[in-house]
């Protein structure tokens, strides 16, 4: 059966909550919302929603204390950050803390409606505890990839990774020693048409995939740079 899927609206603007609830439900998502940072990590934990749209400005805990707070208790759930700002570090910002994606304000509906479908978990939620020897493939090194779990396995032990972080690996590794340039990833793992400046989510989504999986992240084995090129992991 096909579930309709529950986007959580965390904004304490009641005039952006009202128009992004209308066009989500028009598109068929049900939605929750939350006026501030404390109710929004509450409704998180207790409706479990398969995508948050997080203001960061807002009332009691800013939004990316809410999405810090929610992946260290391992919620990887698809997290769109709502920033007011043109600002580069903001988005920086958001992309560390474990954030997929951000949208500046003011926003364009139809981006932002392509954006929570791009965002969207469209798999099965992944299975709680699969052991590495279970079916666990393995990939390179010690690193292996349960793609029924969603799980990645470095020597045995579960690497913690965001729905992103895990689709950018998973695709790489798939395709093993072809080069991928920022624009071929956007588009392949983001989903996304269109790039723009937006390139650099790439880079630190393979920043933060390379702390996770690699030994040293500066000089890494698994996904390596081919310089005015692009990425790709590396198999012997
Ligand atoms: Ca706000």
């Amino acid at each position: 059966m096909d579930y309709q899927k529950t986007v959580l609206i965390v904004e304490d603007e009641k005039n952006i909550v009202d128009i992004l609830r209308f066009n989500l439900q028009r598109e068929g998502y049900q939605t929750c919302e939350a006026y501030d940072g404390t109710d929004g990590l509450e409704k998180a934990r207790a409706r479990r929603p398969d995508l948050i749209l997080l203001d960061v400005m807002l009332p009691q805990m800013n939004g990316f204390d809410v999405c810090r707070a929610l992946r260290q208790e391992g919620d990887n759930v698809p997290v769109i950050i709502l920033t007011a700002r043109e600002e580069e570090t903001d988005k920086v910002l958001g992309l560390e803390i474990g954030a997929d994606d951000y949208i500046t304000k003011p926003f364009s509906m139809r981006e932002l409606i392509a954006r929570v479908g791009a965002n969207i978990r469209r798999t099965a939620m992944a299975a709680p505890a699969a052991s590495a020897s279970d079916t666990a493939m393995p990939v390179a090194g010690d690193l292996s990839i349960n793609t029924d779990s969603h799980q990645v396995f470095r020597g045995g032990k579960v690497i913690d990774l965001t729905q992103r972080e895990y689709e950018l690996l998973t695709f790489l590794a798939s395709h093993p020693n072809k080069v991928f340039s920022r624009v071929d990833l956007m588009e392949q793992v983001w989903n996304y048409g269109y790039v723009g400046d937006d390139v650099r989510t790439v880079d630190v989504t393979v920043r933060r995939l390379r702390e996770k999986i690699e030994n040293d992240p500066a000089t890494p084995l698994y996904i390596l740079t081919r310089r005015g090129a692009g990425y790709y992991f590396a198999v012997p």
